[in-house]
């Protein structure tokens, strides 16, 4: 038996997502901008995919832009948003300590050059507190870029008060969506929210496929030179196959989303539940309620995250520790550090996160092994005091 736990890293195609792109790798060949027959079936396809996307998160359809994922969304936002302010002298921006890193390095880069940022630390459940948001903001603050929910331990943050804010101080606010979009409700407009990132291959879409919303009237300089592809910010052949992908995709995710949130959160939470019941030392990361339906991440206290995954998948479990282990060294999760769990502590970290195709019996094999192979990490572990049921040295 496999076991697939780690939807939140990616998702598998959707057979209504693998119908799109076969009728746009096949039939459907043409180049859009060609003038010929061909070219237009392309071209009107496209269209479409534009439409029905920018309607299934409340926005028009010309302020949708598709490009390779998220993580050229948020590169392309926030360096085009930076340099706009500083247009106008402001170099100060805002985001949070616990961003993806396709926020965080392009922050960093832009620090190097010259900007100023502050990054809010998160709660300890996970969730941005809105007056640390309000005394960060300057006089020459350009933007704020907080994710919509977070990709590690799922919790949602306060999206309309932080839109709100940075509208009554004139800033741009840009989220990164790319784990909310698909999975609960998403609506630009009811939101305020004025640049969004978003990515095919994280709601059952394909990879490589991606988008920015940007709000009328926002003007964002090119990415790509060359082609008039994108309203000319973003040169190159539309990718057709991963566009209708991907559209199909989201389209399937919002007509689902009711049923699939109300399975997930029964799954989620009989998962939660069980884990607590059947494992002693075990922490919950983020808040127990204010995250996406899909996301269980735990530390364990004694375990080293990484044999954790090797054991899990060798018993046909794929997860995640959610940390960024680099090779030779092995980086806490800067998300779990953000939130204030101990270093210790955050190397014994595992995400398991859920999709459509998940089911209750798999949930209940989890619980049934996982158990076990805690215990026995455990009594393998330097730092596991077995007789007091704790780590040694730090206590909770
Ligand atoms: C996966 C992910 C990204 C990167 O998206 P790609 O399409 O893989 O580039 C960015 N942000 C978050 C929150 C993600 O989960």
């Amino acid at each position: 038996m496999r076991v697939y736990a780690d939807n939140a890293a990616t998702t598998k195609v959707s057979d209504k997502a693998l119908e799109a792109m076969m009728l746009g790798l096949t039939t459907l060949y043409g180049n859009p901008s060609s003038l010929h027959e061909e070219g237009r079936e392309a071209e009107h396809e496209l269209l479409k995919a534009r439409m029905e996307i920018a309607a299934l998160m409340g926005a028009e359809t010309d302020e949708i832009y598709f490009t390779s994922g998220g993580s050229e969304s948020d590169n392309w936002a926030i360096r085009e948003m930076a340099k706009r302010g500083s247009k106008k002298g402001k170099m100060h921006l805002i985001s949070t300590e616990f961003e993806h890193h396709a926020v965080l390095h392009t922050l960093q880069k832009l620090e190097k050059e010259g900007f100023a940022v502050t990054y809010i630390k998160p709660e300890a459940n996970g969730i941005i507190d809105i007056e640390k948001l309000k005394a960060a903001i300057r006089p020459d603050t350009a933007l704020v870029t907080v994710m919509y929910a977070n990709n590690e331990i799922g919790t949602i943050q306060p999206i309309k008060e932080i839109a709100d804010i940075c509208h009554e101080h004139d800033i741009i606010f840009h989220t990164d969506a790319v784990q909310a979009l698909g999975h609960i409700p998403v609506n630009v407009k009811e939101n305020g929210i004025d640049l969004m990132s978003f990515s095919g291959h994280k709601f059952n879409g394909p990879k490589g496929v991606g988008g920015l919303y940007v709000k009328k009237g926002i003007v964002i300089g090119n990415l790509i030179d060359g082609g008039a592809q994108e309203r000319r910010k973003r040169a190159g052949t539309e990718n057709i196959p991963g566009i209708m992908g991907m559209a199909a995709a989201l389209k399937e995710a919002v007509e689902e989303m009711d049923t699939e949130i109300e399975k997930l959160t029964a799954l989620r939470d009989r998962l939660i539940d069980g884990i607590i019941e059947k494992i002693p030392a075990v922490h919950l990361n983020g808040d127990r309620e204010r995250r996406v339906p899909g996301n269980v991440n735990f530390c364990f206290e004694g375990i080293e995250g990484e044999s954790l995954l090797l054991r899990l998948d060798l018993a046909g479990i794929a997860a995640s520790s959610g940390s960024a282990c680099t090779s030779g060294s092995l980086d806490p999760s800067h998300v779990l550090l953000s939130i204030g769990v101990p270093k210790e502590l955050a190397h014994g970290s595992l995400r398991l996160s859920f999709g459509k195709y998940n089911t209750e019996e798999e949930i209940d094999y989890i619980l049934e092994v996982l158990p076990d192979i805690v215990k026995t990490l455990r009594l393998m572990s330097p730092v596991w005091d077995d007789k007091n049921g704790c780590m040694k040295k730090i206590s909770f």
